[in-house]
């Protein structure tokens, strides 16, 4: 099957209720993807289905609509409160993540549709009564629904119809294998199941015979990056301070529209690359693999709540999954986690991600590919731009090569169009407050985030898992104060902007108030044009354009 093909059914076209319509509609999703277009109408028909998807392709929904659909067709011939769907994942962070799809494509039957994830709190006391209403779906580890079972604080024997085990792959690598097969004691002998992987691994194959029966498998030929139509990757050329001045002119003059996720290669340049952001004003949440797993995940589900737009990832493997079971098995291994329901990193989803910026360029194609893949989710637009330095020409090179071997006809990769000399004045602050982040104030930077996220990950596991609604108040983009900060550099004065943008935005002109109208003005332009976030930076075209 080829991601290429037409879209042939909409989501209109699969008999799906109206209430899921209309959250689908809230949601923006304009059509299916192609694994939600291949899988909703097999899962209503009440087929077993492998699915073979990455994280990105809509696999959530996939399996989410159709047992949300069954729970809803199931309350029109019934009038038993009953537990009819359990989703399985291998971490508390994906359940919540599945909680959150599930939440959004329900908002409009949630009085009919009740779904409780139990992953999260530890204390199964406290959840035995919302197990008591037996809510209609429950998303949970499988080590936590089987804890629930034996503490016959639920009983699936006679009511289950639907199970969903998503990250299948992942469910035996971490250990959970034993959990599954007993659990499996205590469900119905018949009842659809799912089975959700990225790989189809021989672990994977086993969990087939054990839960699947006469199963379709839908294995998506997917390309390893989304297409041109969808994805533009540019690259510019520029050694660590240019690098700097860059990123912060970008920043400043509002020429990156959307939300960002910003890599670097270290968890000290992560440090380096936010203070020194932060004496420009510009706030910045941090995300590595030394962070606590529930600090991870929260400061994630407030990028997507669109509390920060900007994040500067250490490493992808602190989000995703290249070698996922390695990184996991090295963690079991060093007894650094000792929450098996914690710690998993594949699959942490980011949403509605506009740019890509790989401040420092990725070792090897593994690495960009997910890099990239944080981007044009969905059926989302996006872009990658990648800052390439003397040394790291000959990644890009080797890179680009593995793309020409791998489908491509061409180099993916455009010239990101960015003339140093117009952004000249910012270049001296850029340098000052570079030289500013010494790696003493790197050190106490990365000690006071750390032990602030600590104290606030204990904060979430026991106050804020009952007050949720205070959630929104812990913040992960704080300053981190390390550095002497100037006030004035937080401003954009008129005589640093360059004249190509001031001719195309009208930024410059005397009227401070006028001025900053234009900026939104610029943005909101930019916010509505659907194409490419980072065209805008295409200096030589403004000139162009002004001279016509
Ligand atoms: P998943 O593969 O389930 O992790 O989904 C990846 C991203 O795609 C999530 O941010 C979803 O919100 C988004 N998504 C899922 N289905 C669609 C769709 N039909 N149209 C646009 N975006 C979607």
């Amino acid at each position: 099957m080829n991601e290429q093909s037409e879209n042939v059914m909409d989501f209109y076209e699969m008999e799906l209720d109206e209430r899921i319509l209309k959250a689908i509609a809230k949601l923006g999703w304009q059509k299916p993807t192609l694994i939600q277009e291949k899988s909703i109408p097999l899962l209503l028909e009440g087929k077993d289905v492998l699915l073979r998807a990455r994280t990105g392709s809509g696999k959530t929904a996939a399996f989410a609509i159709p047992v949300i659909q069954k729970i809803l067709n199931g309350k029109q011939t019934s009038m038993h409160q009953e537990t009819k769907a359990l989703i399985l994942a291998p971490s508390k962070e994906l359940c919540q993540q599945i909680c959150q799809v599930i939440k959004h494509l329900t908002t409009k039957c949630s009085r009919e549709v009740k779904c409780i994830n139990i992953a999260l709190s530890d204390d199964i006391t406290s959840q035995k009564p919302l197990l008591v209403e037996k809510p209609d779906l429950i998303i949970s580890t499988p080590g936590k629904v089987l804890q629930h079972i034996k503490a016959q604080n639920l009983n699936l024997k006679t009511s289950l119809d639907m199970l969903v085990i998503d990250e299948a792959d992942l469910i035996f690598s971490f250990g959970f294998e034993s959990e599954v097969k007993e659990l499996l004691q205590f469900l119905p002998n018949i009842f659809q199941a799912i089975l959700a992987s990225a790989t189809l691994s021989n672990d994977v194959q086993n969990l087939k015979k054990l839960v699947l029966h006469n199963p379709v498998t839908l294995k998506l030929e997917e390309p390893d990056l989304a297409p041109a139509s969808q994805l533009s990757h540019y690259h510019l050329h520029a050694e660590e301070l240019d690098k700097a001045t860059i990123l912060y002119a970008l920043l400043k003059l509002h020429l990156i529209r959307g939300k960002t996720v910003i890599f670097v290669n270290t968890v000290d340049k992560c440090y380096k690359l936010k203070l020194y952001l932060e004496q420009f004003g510009i706030r910045t949440c941090v995300l590595n693999s030394e962070l606590p797993a529930t600090i991870r995940c929260h400061s994630v589900n407030q990028f997507n709540q669109d509390v920060y737009d900007i994040i500067i990832a250490s490493d992808e493997k602190a989000l995703e999954a290249p070698g996922a079971i390695e990184d996991f098995k090295a963690i079991k291994s060093s007894k650094r986690d000792k929450d098996k329901n914690s710690g998993v990193a594949r699959g942490i989803d980011f949403q509605c991600v506009a740019n890509v910026i790989n401040f420092d360029f990725p070792l090897d194609s593994n690495s960009y590919i997910h890099r990239a893949g944080r981007t044009a989710r969905g059926n989302n637009q996006g872009s990658v731009l990648s800052f390439i330095s003397l040394k790291e020409k000959p990644c890009l090179t080797e890179i680009d090569n593995y793309f020409r071997k791998h489908g491509e006809d061409k180099s993916i990769f455009k010239l990101y169009q960015f003339k140093l000399e117009e952004v000249e004045a910012f270049k001296y602050r850029a340098k000052d407050a570079w030289r500013a982040v010494t790696k003493i104030a790197i050190r106490e930077a990365r000690l006071k985030e750390i032990k602030q996220e600590i104290l606030n990950s204990e904060k979430l596991k026991s106050y804020f898992e009952d007050n949720p609604t205070d959630l929104k108040v812990l913040r992960h983009d704080k300053a981190l104060h390390t550095v002497r900060i100037q006030p004035h550099l937080a401003d954009v004065p008129d005589y640093i902007v360059p004249d190509t943008l001031k001719a195309l935005t009208g930024i410059g002109k005397k009227n401070k108030r006028k001025r900053k109208n234009k900026i939104m003005q610029h943005s909101t332009k930019l916010k509505a044009k659907r194409s490419n976030p980072l065209l805008s930076m295409q200096f030589e075209d403004f000139k162009k354009k002004k001279k016509n």
